[in-house]
């Protein structure tokens, strides 16, 4: 019996191996499908300025259009991409799609806008990385100074030489950065002036609990403080509630997006918040 049930066992283990490796191939399939047919989409999430809530620009987030699945969210391909190297090819065309949308809305006078795209750190160690994003800045034909990449504070500690070189190139070219997810990691804060960032983004984690644990408010607290002993902004993610925003204003945050202002959308809802560059007015200072 127990041998019965022994081989049962594995031949269920093994019946699983293989459904995942066939899935696996499907996703690979239905992923470079996905490129060919244009199913990758950006959105956009607004970021405001903290005191007035007026509008300073977005952050490109990509989604994938899936004939079947619907709207697929990005830490459902995100790793895989990474791991089959298609998040070059997808990484560029987010980039693209991105600074274009930004040309196109200050083509439309919407000037002055910054538009974050977040870097994988597969993109960050890619060898014609420079060259790319040079290539797409002269085709879409924005400004670098609008231009700003989002590398997280991991990536940043795990290849520590690579991101100096890099931040320098980047800075080079008049193109900001920000260290995203901030807090998560283990940097250590002083650690930070070696790499010309222009802004920190506190992981949404610490902005979760914030009116109810006092820890959360103390490491913002010091984020903050350094941060800006260091001539960076810092932004807030996550921001839900009226609360959360009262706290981080409190605290010195500048900047900061959450679905207390507005969840990422489509282009041309994008388009039609950009209408009043001042959010819901009666939830800003002034
Ligand atoms: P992230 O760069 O930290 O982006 C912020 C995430 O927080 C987004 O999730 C956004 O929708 C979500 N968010 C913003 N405000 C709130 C809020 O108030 N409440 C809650 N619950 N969530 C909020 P999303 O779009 O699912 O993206 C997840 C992650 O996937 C991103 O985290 C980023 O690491 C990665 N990602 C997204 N687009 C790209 C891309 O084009 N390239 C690369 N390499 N990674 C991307
Ligand atoms: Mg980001
Ligand atoms: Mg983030
Ligand atoms: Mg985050």
């Amino acid at each position: 019996k127990a041998k019965l049930k022994g081989k049962g066992c594995y031949q269920f283990f093994d019946m699983l191996m293989y459904t995942s490796s066939i899935q696996n191939l499907q996703l690979n399939n239905d992923l470079r499908r996905g490129l060919e047919r244009q199913e990758f989409l950006v959105y956009y999430q607004p970021i405001v300025k903290l005191t007035t809530l007026e509008i300073i620009g977005f952050e490109a987030l990509i989604r994938w259009q899936h004939p079947q699945r619907g709207l697929v969210a990005p830490s459902e391909f995100i790793p895989f991409i990474e791991e089959t190297g298609l998040i070059i090819p997808i990484g560029l065309l987010v980039l693209k799609q991105a600074c274009q949308q930004l040309r196109l809305w200050e083509q439309n006078g919407y000037s002055d806008l910054i538009m974050s795209v977040n870097l994988s750190v597969y993109q960050f160690a890619h060898p014609t990385l420079l060259e790319d994003i040079d290539r797409i800045l002269a085709e879409t034909e924005i400004s670098p100074a609008c231009l700003k990449l989002e590398i997280t504070e991991t990536a940043i500690m795990e290849n520590t030489n690579t991101a100096i070189l890099l931040t320098q190139e980047l800075q080079a070219r008049q193109i900001q950065i920000s260290i995203d997810d901030f807090g998560t990691g283990y940097s250590s804060l002083g650690y930070l002036s070696q790499f010309p960032v222009d802004s920190i983004k506190i992981d949404r984690s610490f902005v979760k609990n914030i009116s109810d644990n006092q820890q959360n408010v103390e490491i913002i607290k010091a984020i903050t403080s350094i941060g800006h002993t260091l001539s960076m902004t810092i932004i807030a993610e996550g921001i839900e509630t009226q609360q959360q925003l009262a706290y981080l204003r409190d605290l010195g945050c500048e900047l900061g997006q959450g679905y207390l202002f507005a969840k990422p959308l489509n282009s041309e809802q994008a388009t039609a918040i950009l209408k009043h560059r001042i959010l819901d007015t009666n939830k800003a200072i002034n």
